[in-house]
């Protein structure tokens, strides 16, 4: 699929027409506008000790391996965004292989290190997860999660209908708990990213920077109040323009009672795969009392709830919940702080509970009434996508929401609530890529 095809399909002749007219406004014959972009981004975030992640064409790469190597030696994370700007999709699970280890030769070639792939569109496939995982990648950053906190019924039809055509190439799903969390499919960390981006809502449904800033502000109430990341997509060729509304990001962040983990999306990889070690061992004791034993690193969220914790210093943390200091302590409490899990519930569920930060004990039905939550799912967690989700999604709220003794461990590090990725699609960086794109992805169809 080419862009101009591409582009009529999903925003219409006219849409297409204006979208023309912004690109030599944005883009410039030199490198001078994108860098000036790219710094703005990279400078708002210094200014909160964090970095952005920028995901960008091998191809686009090649032509400028000194501008990159420039925003890079700033801090900034620069990933894989194809070869050529195209989408997934469309190729076979060969073809996505060949043209993923061409982006990865560029990549070695200017000497720049890499950690993450992002698909042109988020048009990602099965396949795609395992090619990826095949080339070595740590993450993808293609699951998109909606957050429906514009009122669509303030915009004419035709915007209408534009917003919805970028839903759905998204594939994005409903935002919950448990879609904002980073999961392992295989070997391959799914970072979650987050819709309306800022073409959605400055192109697609033309608000103005203030809105986008409140917009902007509102999902990051929501993913704070949820605990989850907020990886915003800002295409840098709009960052100028959306520096206020960024501003206002990352001041709403700032403004919330527990801090918010303002990171590069590598830092999230990593971060969850030392998390994934994370273990729980508890013990019963005399008069109601259990020793709770956390096997994790010094970075840990270590968290307990409606529950007395004796042997450590704690501190208010989100609601009711305390943040424990000690990596062990003895909490009170008539039942085992934990979920139990029934003998006849597959491997996946204490696999899934163990990524989410839960303690679990397998035991008998009969049991049930001493543990914090017992789980029995003999049919485990469903077989589709949409019924994976749905069955996560509801386990994570009804467990997030128990009101009897409990542990876990928080998401983020450091007692962060929630995390917040800036990153950006370095689709062009001058107006001859912009054109040139038309001709590449073509010529990769061929
Ligand atoms: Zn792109």
């Amino acid at each position: 699929m080419n862009l101009i095809f591409f582009s009529i399909r999903t925003k219409g002749i006219h849409n297409f027409a204006r979208r023309l007219a912004t690109v030599f406004t944005r883009f410039g014959f030199t490198e001078r506008p994108t860098r000036r972009a790219l710094r703005t981004v990279v400078d708002a975030l210094q200014e909160h000790q964090a970095a952005p992640t920028f995901f960008i064409p091998a191809i686009v790469l090649g032509r400028h391996p000194a501008l990159l190597a420039e925003i890079a030696g700033y801090g900034a994370e620069i990933g894989i965004h194809g070869y050529v700007h195209n989408d997934y999709r469309t190729l076979s699970s060969h073809e996505q292989y060949v043209q993923t280890e061409k982006a990865i030769k560029v990549f070695r070639k200017t000497n720049m290190a890499f950690d993450g792939f992002r698909n042109p569109y988020l048009g990602w496939t099965e396949e795609s997860l395992e090619v990826f995982s095949q080339l070595g990648f740590t993450y993808d950053s293609n699951d998109a999660v909606f957050h429906d906190v514009v009122d669509l019924n303030e915009f004419s039809p035709l915007l209408q209908s534009g917003f919805q055509k970028s839903l759905k190439l998204f594939q994005a799903v409903s935002c919950s708990t448990y879609a904002l969390r980073p999961y392992f499919s295989g070997k391959i960390l799914r970072i979650p990213t987050s819709i309306p981006d800022d073409e959605m809502l400055f192109d697609r449904l033309r608000i103005t920077n203030a809105q986008v800033g409140a917009v902007w502000s509102k999902v990051m109430q929501r993913v704070y109040d949820l605990g989850g990341l907020y990886t915003l997509n800002l295409h840098p060729e709009r960052a100028t323009l959306c520096k206020p509304a960024l501003q206002a990001l990352l001041a709403a962040s700032r403004r919330q009672a527990l801090p918010v983990w303002v990171t590069s999306l590598k830092d999230v990889a990593a971060w969850w795969k030392e998390r994934s070690q994370f273990r729980w061992r508890i013990t019963p004791q005399p008069a109601n009392r259990w020793l709770v034993e956390a096997e994790c690193t010094s970075r840990a969220t270590v968290v307990a709830r409606n529950t007395t914790v004796e042997g450590s210093t704690t501190t208010p943390w989100f609601k009711d919940d305390v943040q424990v200091e000690a990596r062990t302590f003895t909490i009170q409490s008539t039942h085992c702080p934990c979920i139990g899990v029934s003998p006849n519930s597959p491997q996946e569920i204490a696999d899934f509970l163990c990524e989410q930060g839960y303690p679990f004990v397998r035991c008998s039905l009969e049991e049930a009434q001493n543990y914090a939550y017992y789980l029995d799912m003999p049919e485990g967690l469903g077989v589709t996508r949409e019924e994976q989700l749905q069955h996560k999604s509801k386990l994570v709220q009804h467990i997030e929401a128990l009101d009897t003794p409990f542990v876990y461990f928080g998401c983020w590090p450091n007692g962060r609530r929630a995390a917040l990725s800036i990153s950006g699609d370095i689709d062009s960086v001058t107006i001859q890529d912009f054109f040139l794109r038309i001709i590449e992805v073509f010529q990769s169809n061929i």
